[in-house]
């Protein structure tokens, strides 16, 4: 269905991308751009405007052994760095996106559809979590050593596990390859990333701005297919650790191929993250928060807030205080101006996918509040939606939409809101909305998520982990548990008996 409740802003004049802005439209491996055995490209497309950007190479499983190899060579020199001087050139590759945050914010918004302002965020968060990652292999490089058997010391050394494969998806090009190399990086691996075939364009850009930073062989990314590239990274026995961020579907494949090689997964999936709402919460603060939790990125994020469990006495008020907000959302084309707040979805065929959902949800008896189907073309634009007389258990209940879609349920009881908030396949995140102090401690720990909020939503930072349960996977990214994740545990034990 189309809707008009929102009006698209259409750039007038330029858009976002200037001479010199796009990189080698070639896979970066051991230090430089290379076509790769001959194949098949695929075409990049501004969802904006429906504009081809740029032509990019379907890698091979031949492409993907040539820079696995160069990971090989470039293993043991790396790893033999001592931490400062890893986090040194770390810290260069902090620097040098810093240097280039505008072109890699354009070619963000160009190529995903990001409203500037999420595109500034991915860049900034980028910049942070390759500084925290440098500094953090440099407090937390050997666990311990004790005495444990008389007259034998026991030394428990973290070591780097070798040549780790990458695999990430669309919706925060750079941002979710950062959250993957950081770590990678500093705890001594090299690695093959494989970026979304639909959004390549930073990840190659960071290659280009880094290539003289990193030692050859230290950064691969091979781009193309999932199907392709992703399947051969998830079953080279030359990999020792396969990490990706993705749908349930591709994790399940992953892990799957991987455990022919008994290597090593580590898994971000999908989310469906429940908003419960409590009758004592303040109302007005969680409709504003989640005017930017539910709908940042266009609700194309795996810890939007989009499943609201509400208190029955308060569900029509909150209904309408969410409304009143997500109707000030600004819609239009992100070189429309910095002000734009909600983009097009990523591509045509998530499009067709999030207004099925909404059409279907519709047809289950669901009312569009506001919005609740396409704006007119060009572009792939979706309006704000919130969805109420939602049915527990109807698919816009349970499905992770991935777009700018919030619905809102109600419930009657404490243990009902729990009972429901659990009820998803997913486990990812979830928020507790209440002024009861003693609710506020109790109930995070009765929900099955990796991330709980009370009294706020999507608030992260690089110190803590993120990651989650059940169907989100498992493995945690950020913070302290990332480098301890891609990295293996030894136990030497020394005899000094005299
Ligand atoms: P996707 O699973 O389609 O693709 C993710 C990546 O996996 C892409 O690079 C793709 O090419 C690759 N891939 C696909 N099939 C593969 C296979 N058989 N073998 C190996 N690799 C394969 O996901 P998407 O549509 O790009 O991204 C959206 C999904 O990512 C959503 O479900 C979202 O919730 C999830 N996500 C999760 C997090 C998190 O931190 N948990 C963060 C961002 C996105």
């Amino acid at each position: 269905k189309e809707t008009t409740d929102f009006e698209i802003r259409r750039a007038s004049g330029e858009g976002l991308l200037k001479d010199g802005d796009l990189p080698p439209a070639q896979h970066f491996i051991n230090g430089s751009f290379q076509a790769g055995e001959p194949g098949e490209h695929t075409t990049l497309v501004n969802p904006a405007t429906g504009e081809s950007i740029a032509q990019i190479p379907m890698g091979t499983a031949a492409d993907v052994d040539v820079a696995v190899e160069a990971a090989a060579e470039a293993a043991e020199a790396w790893r033999e760095l001592t931490p400062k001087e890893r986090a040194d050139l770390l810290f260069e590759v902090a620097a040098r996106v810093e240097q280039h945050a505008d072109v890699l914010a354009r070619l963000e918004a160009a190529n995903a559809g990001k409203p500037r302002e999420v595109a500034d965020d991915d860049v900034a968060g980028t910049v942070d979590i390759f500084r925290f990652s440098a500094g953090a292999c440099r407090a937390f490089t050997e666990m311990g050593s004790a005495e444990y058997v008389r007259e034998h010391t026991s030394i428990i050394l973290r070591e780097p596990v070798g040549v780790v494969g990458a695999i990430v998806p669309w919706n925060y090009p750079l941002l979710m390859g950062a959250w993957k190399l950081a770590p990678i990086l500093a705890a001594g691996n090299t690695v093959v990333l494989k970026p979304s075939e639909q959004t390549p364009l930073t990840m190659l850009k960071l290659a280009e701005i880094v290539a003289d930073v990193l030692p050859p062989g230290v950064f691969n990314v091979v781009t193309g297919l999932g199907r392709e590239v992703g399947a051969r990274l998830a079953e080279h026995p030359g990999i020792a650790l396969v990490a990706l961020t993705g749908s349930v579907g591709s994790g399940q494949k992953v892990a799957t191929s991987a455990g022919e090689s008994l290597k090593r997964v580590h898994l971000e999936l999908g989310g469906k993250a429940p908003v419960v709402i409590f009758d004592d919460a303040d109302l007005g603060k969680a409709a504003e928060a989640l005017r930017a939790a539910g709908y940042w990125n266009s609700g194309q994020e795996c810890g939007a807030g989009t499943r609201v469990l509400v208190h029955e006495s308060v569900a029509d008020e909150f209904a309408r205080l969410l409304v009143e907000q997500v109707s000030t959302l600004t819609v239009g084309d992100p070189a429309a101006g910095d002000d734009i707040e909600i983009g097009p979805l990523v591509s045509e065929a998530h499009f067709d996918r999030v207004t099925g959902f909404l059409d279907r949800a519709l047809e289950d008896g669901a009312t569009a509040a506001i919005g609740g189907g396409r704006l007119p073309g060009p572009g792939f634009y979706v309006a704000p939606t919130v969805l109420t007389d939602v049915a527990p258990g109807s698919e816009a209940s349970q499905e992770e939409i991935f777009g700018p879609v919030v619905t809102v349920e109600t419930f009657s009881t404490e243990e009902e809101a729990v009972r429901r908030a659990n009820e998803v396949p997913y486990g990812l995140s979830a928020s507790v909305w209440t002024r009861d102090a003693a609710r506020s401690l109790d109930l995070p720990r009765k929900i099955d998520a990796g991330t709980v909020w009370v009294n706020c939503h999507l608030v992260l930072a690089n110190e803590v982990p993120w990651g989650g349960f059940k169907g989100s996977g498992y493995g945690r990214d950020l913070s302290v548990y990332a480098l301890n994740d891609f990295s293996r545990t030894k136990h030497v034990q020394i005899n000094h008996s005299r």
